[in-house]
């Protein structure tokens, strides 16, 4: 019989991408979209990375690599991780794969058995529900709120946890929310995974976009968490490569070696093209990342200060990555024409055909009663957006 697999049929499109596919088509057809949809920063590549990748393929470093990455960047990204985050690893602790997605992807699949139980605090980041799903495990979802900042404690993971309790996924500083988890709660987590026997994998992606003067804190750096922690970050947010697709791990060799060997009959390596420039980013000039997170930190201010003025969207300071996460409560239940706003989709929806900015509904985060906005744009489309959606929002009845 021709049919479809259930663990396809059961999970959900990544609503970042959908969405961003859908305001590039819609701006193809004429119209005239500002899209904060997607998490990409707007910047170029810096210059000395792009030549890096120019020279890989005119010296034909154009073939397969290792399948664990080139002996080359498993060190710097192994360096990278003991100098700027404290972890104890070597070469053999890394594992290069096709973008942070992939990396993660790559751990679950590592670790979890079918009923596996991976906790999630929500609002979460759009894939990792997903991702445990095509793992088999099941997410179990800790629901964080606006009065804590989003964050949360061990206690509030410890009533989550059972005998099948596999991993929790900690993302810091958070897509879509921006909070940052504080140190002594990520100890408290350490302390607790180490106790109940599960895995922290601890997305480390905004690692680098953080604000005010925080710091970024690795989970990994705690001596006793030892191998309970795995530790995905990359290249794309920190140095505006997102095409380019790496990602990296850096585990215990028990997952290490597993998580290749899966990479091995799916993807082999990531492109070799790609290692070069991610070797040149890790180990070139790093001037460029302060400029991008300064820019970044003005954006949120100026953005901030426009979109609090917005009767019907409340909203806080992120401390980190490029998201506002406002909620939309105070519009529900507002009309506009014959039709009333019920949830985040219904708002992003209006705001997409109203106002023309594209946004991500909260529900592709797990709540109902947020979207979420990217600020990795130009100043002047963020203030161009800022002014259609308050247009729009003023017209609701
Ligand atoms: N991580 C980015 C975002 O949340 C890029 C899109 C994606 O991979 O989901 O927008």
């Amino acid at each position: 019989m021709m049919s479809f697999s259930k663990k396809v049929d059961r999970i959900e499109e990544s609503q970042t991408i959908a969405i961003t596919s859908l305001a590039k088509k819609l701006r193809s057809e004429g119209k005239n979209i500002i899209s904060l949809s997607a998490g990409e920063p707007d910047f170029p590549t810096p210059e000395n990375i792009k030549q890096a990748a120019i020279k890989a393929i005119e010296n034909n470093f154009t073939k397969y690599t290792q399948n664990e990455g080139i002996p080359e960047l498993r060190e710097a990204v192994a360096d990278k991780f003991r100098r700027e985050n404290g972890l104890k690893v070597e070469a053999s602790n890394i594992l290069i794969s096709s973008g942070g997605k992939h990396s993660i992807f790559n751990a679950l699949q590592a670790i979890c058995d079918p009923g596996d139980e991976v906790i999630i605090p929500a609002p979460y980041w759009v894939s990792f529900p997903e991702m445990v799903k095509l793992a088999d495990g099941v997410p179990v979802i800790l629901k964080t709120t606006e009065a804590s900042g989003f964050t949360f404690d061990a206690q509030d993971v410890e009533r989550l946890v059972t005998a099948r309790t596999k991993a929790i996924i900690i993302n810091t500083p958070s897509n879509p929310t921006g909070a940052v988890i504080s140190e002594e709660s990520l100890r408290g987590i350490a302390a607790l995974a180490r106790k109940r026997g599960f895995y922290i994998i601890s997305d480390e992606i905004y690692e680098k976009i953080i604000y005010d003067g925080n710091k970024h804190f690795s989970v990994g750096s705690i001596s006793e968490a030892g191998d309970h922690v795995i530790t995905a970050s990359g290249v794309s947010k920190a140095y505006s490569m997102t095409g380019w697709r790496i990602g990296f791990l850096a585990a215990g060799h028990e997952v290490i070696s597993r998580a290749a060997k899966i990479q091995s009959q799916v993807t082999s390596n990531a492109s070799s093209v790609s290692q070069a420039a991610a070797l040149e980013a890790l180990r070139g000039t790093q001037t460029e990342i302060e400029k991008m997170r300064v820019a970044f930190q003005n954006r949120r201010d100026i953005l901030f200060a426009r979109l609090s003025g917005i009767k019907g969207l409340t909203l806080s300071k992120p401390g980190g990555a490029f998201y506002f996460f406002p909620s939309i409560k105070g519009l529900v239940g507002k009309r506009h024409g014959g039709r009333i706003l019920k949830n985040s989709a219904d708002v992003a929806e209006f705001i997409l055909a109203e106002a023309q900015v594209a946004l991500v509904p909260g529900t592709a985060f797990g709540s109902e009663d947020h979207i979420r906005i990217s600020y990795a744009y130009s100043e002047k489309e963020l203030t161009e957006a800022a002014t259609r959606i308050e247009e729009s929002i003023s017209r609701l009845k």
